[in-house]
């Protein structure tokens, strides 16, 4: 067999999974536990599949503390399925069939679009040209008649993360976490429902974890397909059809990994860690490197920044790019509607991954100072 080859993936979704994690579905790949069989062959109704989604679910429910009065359902549809469950559940909550929605990137933007499908979107910030602030609550228009507050807590396009839980005056909130879950703790008792795809830090793709507090469970529209129905879901413990059961296999690996770790807590710390020595060095870069978010809102797991000039010289970020790839760092390409170079650092990234990037930065910042000097 050829050597295994392995590269450093920055990529935001879907995203590097941690070698461990990896190792071990391999390990059980062909004989999973005695059976003879491989997880993706087992029945969803057999005992050791219900084994599997089990002990994903306690696990999660101990990562994250989350109180008795919450349920966690795992779907398919992905982030994009549940900006659509959110409407056809939440909408009809209140009379007027309205919903805030605080955009702050793309995400969000794609979520407000899908709800005004269901009912009438009232859009919470002042205008923004562009995706690079989180204005200050005191000039939000939140309407205390909505049924629900939406919001995403890190818009991985746009590199703007919450780092606080908005306050909505008791009106339920529905939040986007498919990027930056199990990153930080956080306190669950804030929130009415919180989804996250599993592609970027909690899995592969295939599947969506949902926790949804009891009281918002049974309110659909009649027209919501049983699938995206939470009553549906919870009642039928997501086996309600055929789940993504190898998907949620994996996520029940990256939980064990994470609890294995030391849990949120340490992924917290290595969080801010990974993005400081990051921020640092397009910090300390005199320009050369821009990252035009607001400090108070940058993103610990999307690092979006221009190199050459703060519009971009998009020679140079080729160049960049090119030469990043050469040596093994992958994926570092920013979204083709910002452009530029987007680092994403999620949980299985770790510290020594972010500093051979940086290494590579500042050499490259160093190199193209000397090509500058010696023009001038
Ligand atoms: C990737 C992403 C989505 C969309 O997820 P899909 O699984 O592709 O539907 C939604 N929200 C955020 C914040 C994301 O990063």
């Amino acid at each position: 067999m050829a050597a295994t080859k392995r590269v450093i993936n920055f990529s935001p979704g879907p995203a590097k999974l941690p070698e461990d994690v990896l190792h071990k579905a391999q390990a059980e790949m062909i004989d999973y536990g005695g059976t003879g069989v491989s997880v993706m062959e087992l029945s969803h109704r057999s005992s050791h599949f219900v084994k599997i989604i089990g002990s994903a679910e306690k696990n999660f429910r101990d990562l994250l503390h989350i109180p008795d009065n919450y349920r966690v359902i795992f779907t398919q549809g992905g982030g994009t399925g549940q900006f659509a469950a959110a409407p056809l559940n939440l909408m009809k909550l209140k009379e007027g069939a309205t919903a805030d929605y605080i955009i702050t990137g793309s995400w969000s933007m794609k979520a407000a679009k899908e709800a005004e499908k269901y009912g009438t979107v009232n859009k919470v910030l002042p205008k923004l040209d562009k995706y690079t602030v989180i204005p200050d609550q005191a000039e939000w228009n939140l309407n205390p008649d909505a049924s629900y507050v939406f919001y995403c807590a890190n818009e991985t396009i746009h590199g703007v993360e919450f780092h606080h839980v908005p306050d909505t005056h008791g009106v339920p909130i529905v939040c986007d976490m498919s990027s930056n879950i199990l990153t930080r703790p956080i306190d669950i008792s804030k929130f009415g429902v919180i989804f996250a795809g599993a592609q970027k830090n909690i899995g592969c793709a295939g599947t969506t974890v949902v926790i949804i507090r009891d009281d918002l469970i049974g309110h659909a529209i009649p027209e919501c397909p049983s699938i995206f129905d939470y009553k549906t879901m919870v009642g039928n413990n997501s086996i309600y059809n055929t789940p993504p059961t190898y998907s949620i296999y994996i996520m029940g690996l990256v939980f064990e990994w994470v609890l294995h770790h030391g849990g949120v807590e340490i992924m917290e710390q290595r969080s801010h860690d990974k993005a400081k020595s990051l921020y640092n060095i397009i910090n300390l870069s005199n320009g050369f490197y821009s990252c035009p978010i607001d400090p108070d809102c940058r993103s610990r797991m999307n690092v979006p920044f221009r190199v050459g000039s703060p519009d971009g010289d998009e020679a140079l970020e080729t160049k960049f790019i090119d030469e990043a790839a050469s040596k093994g760092l992958m994926s570092l390409k920013g979204h083709r509607s910002v452009g530029g170079i987007r680092v994403s650092l999620y949980n299985a990234i770790s510290v020594s991954d972010v500093h051979i990037l940086t290494e590579f930065m500042r050499n490259f910042y160093l190199e193209q100072k000397g090509v500058i000097l010696a023009q001038g």
